[in-house]
């Protein structure tokens, strides 16, 4: 039986979880519609054979959940690897692989889900195995296995079904799930991103208002979608003041950079790596990307009104305050003869306090796998399954965190969703080996 003193090699597990993800590459899961039954099934029997007890949940035949389980022998907390089994869909011509193909080449496995996120699903279910095979149980509380469908559209019928219809079967002190774990160099350092966080969803349109006429005229008319024009300009490529949430301030910190001036350490990390610059700094506060626009139905009347919609993100802790303050800075003030916004989606962010003992035992493991490499709290720009755990059980500390030593942060972010996203069969012996640790760690 394995020890915590004697963690198991990643290598150990590489092929087993390399063999694990090609199957579930192979399972198209595109939402919609999803039809997870078959990738669901599989860990099923995976988890099953090792000697995990598994369920199948659901709303839908063909759109189960699983829960695996391994109990402990002593109350205590409950521990939940999350992820999620359904994916985005993808475009085969653009690929070099085919995107259900799970094939290995060049040291990757290539195909739709390879990082977000039937990379991460593998390698929790062979960490669990592992122990499961190897006769290991938790000394106390559980060890709860969570593979839910539907997240790529909400969450609708996997985590937001899960956590409302059988909270108890799902209830956990301790979760980890997706949003950051890639290797960060930066200088000489090498930050580990656990993500405890998520931004807020803020979104408006934007309305500008004009008198209508006919468009062979010109000068009848005041024309309300050139009057939006120059605020889409300014929303799209100015950039508002900063509102830093406490995860960015650790985060700021942890790069050697003052907390007080995100506009310079910005500056530097620009100068530093542009492409990690880009990916950093919407923690640093409330963006704005106008994204739909609607004028005059007619080509030939002017429009008395023009619309865009804008996609707003606010960091955790903040609100619609913060999203008009920031607004008219850029815009200058609302009124009837500048601008109205009317609100269509207020959803707050959501975060885990960044010290806990899931914390320090990701800490401590990173520190013996990889010497000198530090982790460091960020927040996710988007939102994850997370949000649904910390909504329907606020003591539950959730994080996301898959740790990638071999792909960095720069290289597998924009493989996301996107054309030959593939990850490095090393960092899948990495995850694993991390996987079957954290446990022992934990519910030891
Ligand atoms: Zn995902």
């Amino acid at each position: 039986m394995p020890s915590p003193a004697t963690p198991i090699p990643a290598a150990d597990l590489q092929a087993e979880t390399t063999d694990l993800l090609q199957r579930l590459i192979r399972c198209n899961t595109v939402n919609p519609p999803g039809a997870e039954r078959s990738a669901q099934e599989l860990l099923k029997g995976y988890l099953e054979d090792a000697g995990l007890s598994c369920e199948l949940l659901g709303a839908e035949p063909d759109r189960p959940n699983l829960l695996g389980r391994l109990p402990g022998l002593e109350p205590g907390p409950r521990l939940c690897l999350l992820s999620h089994v359904d994916t985005v869909l993808a475009a085969a011509a653009d690929w070099s692989h085919d995107p259900w193909s799970g094939d290995l080449a060049e040291g990757f496995v290539w195909g739709r889900g390879a990082l977000d996120m039937k990379s991460q699903t593998a390698a929790e279910a062979v960490g669990a195995a592992t122990l499961a095979r190897s006769g290991w149980r938790p000394p106390r509380g559980e060890l709860l296995l969570v593979a839910v469908a539907d997240e790529e559209t909400g969450g609708e019928l996997g985590a937001q079904w899960l956590t409302r219809e059988h909270p108890d079967k799902v209830r956990c002190d301790y979760l980890v799930n997706e949003g950051a774990g890639e290797v960060i160099p930066y200088r000489d350092r090498r930050l580990y991103g656990v993500c405890c966080a998520e931004k807020g969803i803020f979104r408006f349109t934007l309305t500008t208002s004009g008198v209508a006429g006919h468009a062979s005229i010109p000068g009848t008319g005041d024309n309300a979608l050139v009057k939006l024009a120059p605020l889409i300009e300014r929303l799209g490529r100015t950039r508002a003041g900063f509102d830093l949430a406490a995860e960015p301030r650790a985060f700021l910190r942890a790069l050697g950079e003052s907390d007080d001036d995100p506009q310079g350490a910005l500056a530097r990390m620009r100068d530093v790596d542009p492409k990690l610059a880009i990916l950093l700094e919407p923690m640093l506060g409330v963006s704005f990307v106008p994204t739909k626009v609607v004028a005059s139905e007619k080509i030939n009347v002017i429009p008395s009104r023009a619309q865009v919609q804008v996609d707003c993100r606010v960091p955790p802790g903040m609100g619609e305050r913060e999203a008009r303050t920031r607004l008219e800075e850029l815009l200058g003030p609302e009124g009837s003869d500048s601008y109205q916004i009317e609100f269509s989606e207020r959803v707050p962010g959501n975060a885990s306090a960044m010290k806990s003992e899931l914390m320090n035992a990701i800490g401590a493991w990173v520190a013996e796998q990889d010497p000198g490499a530090e982790i460091v709290p960020t927040i996710l720009p988007g939102f994850s399954d997370s949000s649904h755990f910390r909504a329907a059980f606020p003591d539950c500390v959730a994080y996301g965190f898959f740790p990638q030593r071999h792909m960095t942060l720069q290289q597998a972010a924009p493989l996301v969703h996107a054309a030959d996203e593939r990850i490095d069969v090393r960092d899948l012996g990495f995850a694993a080996s991390f996987f079957a640790e954290l446990p022992r760690r934990l519910l030891g």
